[in-house]
């Protein structure tokens, strides 16, 4: 894949907002005054997290890890890597991790186990966008987003070697080979 490609959209901003509506009235539901912890995974996450955050009505805390998985390509190495650890104490907390997209699950399943250590207090999981196909380790998805076929997504915090963060709709790359 060359980054000439233009990226073509799939799902538009405005669709994700809606999603966002949606998991954000599931979320509200369950964690009205709990004052949860939310943890985003950088770098992908944090244009999700700062939409959904905005339409939550309710106390809570925000803090970010930042694994390596992917390094410079499409491809998962499979190997995870703390990059950044967490600064925010989970012992006791309810915890809702905040992904961007599961693709093997790898990344994903590696922090669940990670924070399950820290014995919060309850652990889940959100992502926006979900690539099933590509699973190598059950997840246990707790608000889902929107399921989407194994292409290359870019765009709404998703890079391909950190470029198109920027654009405001989830897109993929068109290949013209
Ligand atoms: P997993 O460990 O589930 O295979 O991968 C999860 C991580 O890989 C995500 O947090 C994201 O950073 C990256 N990733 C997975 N699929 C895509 C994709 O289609 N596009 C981009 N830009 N990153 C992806």
């Amino acid at each position: 894949m060359n980054t000439e490609h233009r990226p073509e959209v799939l799902i538009s901003s405005r669709e994700i907002a809606t999603t966002i509506d949606r998991l954000a009235t599931e979320i509200s539901r369950d964690y009205l005054g709990k004052e949860p912890l939310l943890l985003g995974i950088l770098k992908g996450s944090f244009m999700f997290m700062a939409d959904l955050i905005r339409r939550l009505d309710f106390q809570l805390e925000v803090d970010f890890v930042r694994l390596s998985s992917y390094g410079r390509g499409t491809e998962s190495s499979g190997k995870i890597q703390v990059v950044q650890g967490l600064r925010t104490i989970v012992r006791d907390r309810e915890v809702l991790v905040i992904e961007d997209i599961i693709d093997t699950g790898l990344t994903v399943a590696y922090l669940l186990e990670y924070l399950r250590k820290k014995r919060p207090a309850s652990l889940r999981l959100c992502t926006l966008l979900d690539k099933p196909s590509r699973r190598r380790v059950p997840v246990p998805i707790d608000y889902l987003g929107t399921t989407i076929p194994d292409r290359f997504l870019v765009g709404y915090g998703l890079d391909y070697d950190e470029r198109f963060r920027n654009l405001p709709d989830v897109c993929v790359l068109e290949d013209n080979e």
